[in-house]
């Protein structure tokens, strides 16, 4: 029987809210639908760490939908207030904190 490491790339999602934006298709500030979401490496489903913080724009006016975009400010402008709202969750490093714990375990019971 072979064994198959079991992980991959997930996405979570952080929340949703209306931000004034600047639409490409209108070339205006117009009221833009923002989906945050998170992209993490998992292992047998076990969160090891967050690998990305995407965003979705959905523009009011002509519902040009712009998807998995970088959060950031180059497509953000009130990127700087809005950012502490969508913070990677902590539950994302579950499995960093696992190994961590079990390298340190390990090395102790050698030292010991
Ligand atoms: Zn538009």
């Amino acid at each position: 029987m072979m064994f198959f490491p079991k992980g991959g790339i997930d996405r979570v999602y952080l929340g949703t809210d209306t931000i004034l934006n600047r639409c490409p298709a209108c070339e205006a500030d117009k009221e833009v639908d923002i989906l945050v979401s998170v992209c993490y490496f998992h292992m047998y489903y076990i969160p090891i760490f967050p690998t990305a913080k995407e965003v979705t724009l959905i523009c009011s006016k002509c519902d040009l939908k712009r998807a998995d975009l970088p959060f950031s400010d180059k497509y953000i402008k009130t990127y700087n207030e809005i950012k502490q709202f969508y913070k990677y969750p902590i539950y994302l490093y579950t499995g960093t904190v696992i190994i961590t714990f079990a390298i340190l375990l390990l090395a102790w019971s050698i030292v010991k």
